[in-house]
């Protein structure tokens, strides 16, 4: 370490307390370890308890010249988990600042610190305000809101649109400086918390997915519970019907009857959810050979997709909506179900005398369901992270962490016009990409707005398995290539891909380099991230 380091620490120490530096160095490689083959030597994490803290470190690093990368929990799984893009860095973790500074429940918004979790702020309403949902992605309940915001996240309710659903946001510069968004910086402004634009250029967009500044502190807005929750879950017998049925939610997406996300799931995204790898069946061979994948189906009655979607509202909104959607997807599909908590009561109830009569149980079909359905409500939960497990040979442990024990889980979230063709042409892509290099295609899609769908391909294996994490990068190389050729760019990207490849020349390039050089003239701040 050069004396700078070492002084820096001291000083790091300081400000925040020896306790919250932290050396020792298997936290510091699980710190800078990623759920595949990236790594960065990680300096030092260091946990700040207030937003003057997390002032002062941003001073003492651009005194010594160290280089700061902040997390709000590091759960970026898949996408880097909480690897700095550069070697040497101190990581900024911000997990200790989770304070819910404010909850209003008249217009329903939350204001909280970057370590706020999706399942304490889930527990915090429960508990106090049961009229308010939060929006929960399907990755852990330990994962932080505001990270997830920073990263534009996304989930499944009709505020699935995670950094449209936020404003207000408070952040530390790279020189130190403290700035808000919006009209939060007016003392006394009333709208502040409620209003994000403010008057004049709108700063948010500038701090999601950059390295222009720390944010200490935001208001999420929050979701009033509807009167009447449904769920709707349909299955496609055949890959071919995918293109009608994207054209019918489109339909049904830009006219209004639906005002919720749409969920998509191919059948290997399925299983990876419900089971793991059949590596009996598959007699230790990759990809999964075709019988196997068939077998699999027939014996989990599956289609070729999946989908599942919320349907919020009043009594008689509801009904409407579930007749229209009725209408419209009953010729397309293999299945068409409808559920609500009436039902679970009721299946719950059944299941016994049903399990006798028929030999098989309502409930233990339900369960597979329950993860997403309780989603489509914003209640987090880690079930959808046994997905991560479905190349490893153990089962999946009760506490979840797919970095330490070495899933590997590449994702590439290209985004794709909502028109069944462009669709087709994104799962073509990584339906050729995939079993090439060994890997299922693991594909699902979220119709998040009226005009696009988030899609994620997931390369999915056991980092265990020698040459495995070489050619998942090879992989994930080559869809990323294929996908771009043919005009399909991700929304977001992981630590390996920084700088982004497209975009790093040019006009609007430059401009975000001279103002990155403006807002962080030492280059102290998550050097190389996104620009
Ligand atoms: C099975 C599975 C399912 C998943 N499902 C979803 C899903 O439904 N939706 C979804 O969006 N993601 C999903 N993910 C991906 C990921 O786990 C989540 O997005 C998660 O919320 C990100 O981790 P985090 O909240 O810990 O963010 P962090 O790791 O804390 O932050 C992410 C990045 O944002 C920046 N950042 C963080 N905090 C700040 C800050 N305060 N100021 C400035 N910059 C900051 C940093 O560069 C950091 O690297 C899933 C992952 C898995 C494995």
């Amino acid at each position: 370490m050069t004396s700078a380091a070492d002084s820096a620490l001291r000083c790091f120490a300081d400000a925040v307390g020896a306790a919250h530096v932290v050396t020792d160095r298997p936290a510091l490689e699980a710190a800078g370890t990623a759920t595949f083959a990236w790594s960065q030597r990680v300096l030092a994490v260091v946990r700040p308890g207030d937003r003057r803290e997390v002032q002062e470190c941003v001073r003492i690093a651009n005194r010594y010249r160290v280089t700061l990368y902040p997390v709000s929990s590091g759960r970026n799984w898949g996408f880097g988990s909480s690897v700095p893009t550069t070697d040497g860095a101190v990581l900024l973790h911000l997990g200790r600042m989770n304070r819910i500074l404010e909850l209003n429940e008249t217009l329903a918004y939350a204001t909280i610190e970057p370590g706020v979790t999706q399942g304490q702020l889930f527990e915090h309403l429960r508990e106090h305000h049961p009229g308010l949902w939060i929006d929960a992605t399907a990755s852990s309940p330990d994962c932080s809101l505001v990270g997830n915001v920073m990263e534009r996240g996304i989930g499944f309710t009709p505020y699935a649109d995670h950094v449209a659903q936020v404003c207000a946001l408070e952040v530390v510069l790279p020189t130190g400086q403290c700035i808000e968004t919006g009209f939060a910086h007016i003392p006394g402004a009333k709208a502040a918390r409620v209003f994000s634009s403010g008057v004049g250029p709108q700063l948010d967009g500038l701090f999601i997915q950059s390295g222009f500044g720390i944010v200490t502190r935001l208001t999420l807005w929050l979701m009033p519970a509807p009167r009447r929750f449904l769920a709707c879950y349909f299955n496609l017998a055949k890959d071919g019907d995918l293109e009608p049925m994207v054209d019918a939610i489109r339909v049904l997406r830009l006219h209004g009857t639906l005002r919720s996300p749409v969920n998509l799931y191919n059948d290997c995204s399925v299983l990876s959810s419900i089971c793991q790898y059949p590596w009996g069946e598959a007699a230790g061979t990759t990809p999964l050979p075709g019988e196997v994948l068939d077998a699999m189906k027939r014996t989990w009655d599956m289609g070729a997709w999946h989908g599942s979607l919320g349907l919020y509202g009043t009594d008689t909104e509801v009904r409407q909506r579930r007749r229209l959607i009725r209408r419209s997807f009953r010729p397309l599909v293999r299945r068409l179900n409808f559920l609500d908590d009436r039902k679970i009561r009721l299946a719950r109830l059944l299941d016994a005398p049903y399990r006798t009569v028929r030999g098989v149980s309502p409930v233990a079909l339900l369960e597979h369901t329950m993860p997403g359905y309780g989603l489509l409500k914003g209640i987090p939960t880690d079930q959808a992270l046994s997905s991560a497990y479905w190349r490893k040979k153990e089962r999946p442990p009760p506490a979840m962490d797919p970095g330490r024990d070495r899933c590997g889980q590449i994702w590439c979230t290209p985004i794709s016009p909502l028109e069944g063709r462009h669709l087709r042409s994104v799962v073509g892509i990584a339906t050729r990409v995939l079993p090439a290099y060994g890997f299922e295609p693991i594909i699902s899609m979220r119709i998040v707005t009226e005009r696009a769908v988030h899609c994620t391909v997931a390369v999915a294996y056991d980092r265990d398995v020698t040459g495995q994490d070489e050619s998942a990068l090879l992989c994930y190389a080559e869809l990323l290539a294929r996908l771009a050729e043919s005009g399909y760019y991700p929304y977001r990207i992981g630590v390996q891909s920084m700088p982004p490849l497209h975009g790093a020349e040019g006009d609007r390039a430059c401009f975000l380099r001279t103002l990155k050089q403006t807002v962080d003239p030492n280059n102290i701040l998550a050097p190389g991230r996104y620009l």
